[in-house]
């Protein structure tokens, strides 16, 4: 068994997985190069859910997830942090209707709670939508809900540090390299000049875990969409606007043009699939659009009369270039292991007990299998 673990980013996804491995005994160091939570973790639109998850290995994995904080909330002050409101969603078109029904109908029929719903429920549901009375109704997803990243991962690291896990920040918790001793991981370098000693490094990078696989050896590049280039499809704009009065919206609501959710202080946060925005795009572009999203806001909800834009930031997504999560042991150096995936916010619980096991027992479970990244080596 592992015994010194070094998990290096500490996103939803390290700050989980170093609280469950001190949990299970392990010595854990938490590293990350900033403050933790600070990077696409905190920008997320963080709507738990397994709703359009294909293959049905990789929706019932995500729909773990959902009962994984479900669990997670009753240990850890979830009403700080875990929202499980549901989610409302309709289409503009009769075609987009027809296809909403049929994605109610497989998830109803793989055991996920979805149904569809008139505008007369809905709007009992939510009374603040602006949902047409004449169209055909909604999907409405009863255990679906939302977190909110930012007191959420303030209690794992809480919750860690009280479990013995040290976490290094800035240049101390920056890693720059590996120290490899007859091909196994013994210790990783970081920006101030340290070695930290390990057996085994978890590396929960994010977007950035590409680049660290690569510091630490790998046989094989780990596959991330771009995020770097102009035009490149991971990055997203997301937008907070408040104060939302307290008639606005109270859960996720997916409504043809515009994607919100509540969110702290008073807030919501808004997301468009057609804010077409990258890592280059001007400050004038992202306030255009920050100001349009807002407007298509307010035309699908109540509240948002007196809302104006308070933030509004391009996050990327960590995305694998094949959609599925990448959750296992490094091909090349031995001891290094990856986690990095899109629906993050939704799996880290998940993940991290699955991960946690591996470790403990030296077996994978058959849960992971599916995203080991020795796949990319074929
Ligand atoms: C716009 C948008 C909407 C999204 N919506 C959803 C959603 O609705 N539901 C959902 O489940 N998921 C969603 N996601 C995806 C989800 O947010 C991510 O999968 C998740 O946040 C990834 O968490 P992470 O911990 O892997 O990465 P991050 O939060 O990015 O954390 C990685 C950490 O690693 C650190 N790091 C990197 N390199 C180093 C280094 N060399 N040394 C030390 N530290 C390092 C960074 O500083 C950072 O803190 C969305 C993402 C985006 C961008």
């Amino acid at each position: 068994m592992a015994r010194r673990c070094a998990v290096v980013g500490a996103g939803v996804i390290g700050a989980c997985l170093a609280l469950r491995l001190a949990e299970a005994g392990l010595e854990v160091i938490l590293l990350d190069q900033d403050q933790p939570g600070q990077a696409t973790s905190r920008w997320s639109f963080a709507w738990l859910n397994s709703n359009d998850k294909a293959p049905r290995a990789y929706h019932e994995l995500n729909h773990a997830g959902l009962r994984a904080w479900a669990t997670l909330a009753g240990q850890l002050d979830g009403a700080a942090w875990y929202r499980p409101a549901g989610n409302i969603e309709w289409a503009a078109t009769a075609a987009g209707h027809a296809t909403l029904a049929a994605r109610v109908d497989r998830l109803a029929s793989w055991g996920y709670p979805a149904r569809m719903i008139d505008a007369a429920e809905a709007a009992g549901l939510e009374p603040a939508l602006r949902l047409p009375p004449a169209g055909p109704g909604a999907g409405w997803f009863p255990a679906e809900g939302y977190l909110l990243t930012g007191p959420l991962i303030s209690q794992l690291i809480e919750a860690a540090v009280t479990r013995g896990v040290t976490v290094l920040t800035g240049a101390a918790g920056q890693v720059t390299g590996f120290v490899l001793d007859g091909g196994a991981v013994q210790a990783v370098r970081t920006a101030a000049g340290q070695q930290i000693p390990a057996d085994v490094v978890l590396c929960c990078a994010g977007r950035w875990t590409p680049e660290l696989a690569r510091l630490a050896g790998a046989a094989v590049p780990v596959p991330l969409v771009p995020w770097q280039t102009v035009g490149a499809a991971a990055p997203g704009l997301v937008v907070w606007a408040g104060p939302a009065s307290p008639d606005g919206p109270a859960r996720v609501v997916h409504a043809p043009g515009i994607h919100l959710r509540p969110h702290t202080g008073g807030q919501v946060h808004l997301e468009a699939l057609d804010a077409a925005v990258d890592l280059h795009t001007p400050g004038a572009e992202l306030r255009r659009w920050a100001a349009e999203l807002l407007g298509r806001a307010r035309r699908v909800t109540r509240g948002l009369d007196q809302a104006a834009v308070t933030a509004y930031q391009v996050c990327v997504r960590p995305m694998p270039a094949d959609g599925q999560s990448i959750v296992g042991w490094l091909p090349g150096p031995r001891g290094v292991y990856l986690a990095v995936t899109h629906s993050g916010v939704t799996l880290a619980a998940q993940l991290a007990g699955l991960i946690t096991t591996e470790l403990v027992t030296g077996t994978a479970p058959d849960e992971l299998r599916p995203y080991r990244p020795s796949r990319f080596l074929t």
